[in-house]
């Protein structure tokens, strides 16, 4: 009997542990990103076929995030503030995500002029993010669209007139402001990068997200990256 009830607690012991292991991380990051920021950029940008997408938001990705950045297990006196690279030998297999290719390729594509494939994008955040989010290929990718068809990025900020310009600045409250409204409240992380013209500008919004890849939570401090009271929003 006690050995019954010693067996059955280890069990119980390793199912948990199990379970902690696959979302062993507070909240995830859905990062999307403002192609005329990525491409207004020394840098630059190409697109697949020379086909220039839609003006809007993009996916970059759906990254695990801990609340608190934490000692790194496997590298002593480093810290890290996210879970990357979870199994090496989990790789992106593209006939799990048939289905949402068409999808992928409009919400989640590439900017890169190194490789114009997508396919090799979407692999890379696999690698990176998604092997550490405890879901598996196809959740996964389906968790980031259905997210990024439920926020309209593009449509709060034009509500909000914040329309691409090369020429107007806007006050980084207000954009959060608009942001907010696409949430429903919950509070974002903006991150600003530097036009070719050395111009602070908006260049990717971070909303973030519960471990269970739908319910929208707020995002802990800091509230932005490399922002400016006033910030760019070029167009695309
Ligand atoms: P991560 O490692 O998830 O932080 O993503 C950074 C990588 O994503 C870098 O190699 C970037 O060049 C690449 N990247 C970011 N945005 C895009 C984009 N729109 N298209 C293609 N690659 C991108």
């Amino acid at each position: 009997m006690a050995l019954n009830h010693h067996s059955s607690l280890a069990v119980l012991l390793l199912a948990l542990a199990a379970a902690c292991a696959a979302t062993d991380f507070d909240f995830f990051y859905l990062v999307q990103q403002w192609p005329g920021s990525y491409c207004d950029t020394e840098a630059g940008c190409c697109f697949p076929g020379d086909e220039k997408p839609a003006a809007d938001f993009g996916i970059h990705g759906l990254w695990p995030n801990y609340a608190a950045c934490r000692p790194d297990a496997a590298t002593p006196n480093r810290t890290s503030c996210w879970p990357d690279f979870c199994n090496a030998t989990d790789t992106l297999n593209l006939s799990l995500i048939k289905g949402m290719e068409a999808d992928l390729r409009r919400s989640w594509g590439t900017l890169s002029c190194k490789s114009k494939d997508a396919t090799d994008f979407w692999s890379h955040e696999w690698s990176r993010h998604g092997t550490c989010s405890g879901m598996g290929q196809h959740a996964y990718f389906r968790s980031a669209l259905d997210l990024k068809a439920r926020l309209d990025l593009t449509g709060a900020l034009l509500d909000a007139g914040i329309v691409p310009s090369d020429e107007a600045e806007y006050c980084l409250g207000r954009v959060r402001a608009a942001v907010a409204a696409a949430t429903g409240g919950a509070a974002p992380m903006l991150e600003c990068n530097r036009s070719a013209r050395n111009e602070t500008q908006l260049y990717q919004v971070y909303v973030c997200v519960d471990p269970d890849g739908r319910t929208l939570v707020h995002c802990p401090l800091p509230a932005q990256r490399g922002c400016t009271d006033m910030i760019k929003f070029p167009p695309f």
